[in-house]
């Protein structure tokens, strides 16, 4: 007998235990209930979260919205349910999606922003399309509602931002007298309280969880439109252009306006320094 043989003859190497039908079935059971387990527990999540993934990021970047963590109640679709439940009519809501895509997503407070805006030009008695100037005394969200919807931006020098912290814009009209009568928009807190959900967000409360909360939260901001907001009749100085020439700094070279210069020096090579050379 060949070293194979005995190999192969071997009593040692035979099976002592035979398996009967009912192990096979106990061990196949067993193998069908990990392969369950695996399914919910690893095959289901992934499958949910690609579908979601895929379904919604590519929705999202189709609309250009892409900058942003994406939950559902801030998708397009979502925002215009809650708006139409909050009757909000469909030329603001254009604007809403507008301003929230311009935003790279709906934050809460540009979406009460787009609201202040909406009235302030009511009550100023203008239409889109008027030259306006503004003022917005926080710079969180509320410059949006102002560029976007009334075309008064940072780059054409007709919005000014000062941050005072308040959620509260003033508009006027062109004025060569110095002084301009306004109207000042503003969110007002005594209102709000009948408004749980935006009030305790407003205060910053930690009572708000913004990921349990955002629906509700969007939902009382379409459903209140401009009852939270109060407004007041103002005067704001105007300042005319002035005529400037151009000097250079005598630290870098470049020039600037003279009404800028800091001594013989410019903001970037003294107190508005805020980049070093590599
Ligand atoms: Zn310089």
């Amino acid at each position: 007998m060949t070293r194979k043989e005995q190999m192969f003859c071997n009593e040692g190497n035979l099976p002592t235990h035979v398996p009967s039908a009912r192990d096979i079935c106990t061990k196949s059971s067993r193998y069908g209930y990990m392969a369950g387990m695996s399914y919910l527990c690893i095959v289901l999540p992934v499958f949910i979260a690609t579908s979601y993934f895929s379904i919604h990021v590519y929705h999202k970047m189709d609309n250009h919205w892409f900058m942003q963590v994406i939950v559902p109640e801030e998708m397009p679709d979502a925002l215009k349910a809650g708006m139409d439940r909050g009757g909000v009519s469909s030329a603001l809501q254009q604007e809403i999606l507008q301003l929230a895509e311009f935003h790279t997503y709906p934050a809460p407070g540009v979406l009460i922003g787009a609201f202040m805006v909406d009235y302030a030009m009511e009550l100023l008695g203008v239409t889109k399309g008027r030259k306006l100037y503004g003022v917005c005394e926080t710079p969180k969200c509320l410059p949006d509602a102002l560029q976007v919807m009334a075309h008064i931006t940072i780059g054409n020098n007709r919005l000014k931002i000062v941050p005072i912290g308040k959620f509260a814009i003033t508009i006027n009209l062109p004025s060569e007298d110095g002084i301009a009568d306004a109207v000042r928009v503003y969110v007002d807190l005594e209102k709000l309280k009948k408004y749980p959900t935006i009030e305790i967000w407003y205060a910053n409360s930690p009572a708000f969880d913004k990921k349990t909360m955002k629906g509700q939260l969007f939902d009382e901001i379409f459903c209140a439109g401009r009852n939270i907001l109060s407004f007041e009749r103002v005067r704001v100085t105007v300042k005319k252009k002035e005529k400037w020439s151009s000097v250079t700094c005598l630290c870098c070279g470049e020039t600037v306006p003279d009404y800028l210069i800091e001594g013989d020096r410019c903001g970037a090579c003294s107190s508005m320094k805020y980049y070093a050379k590599i």
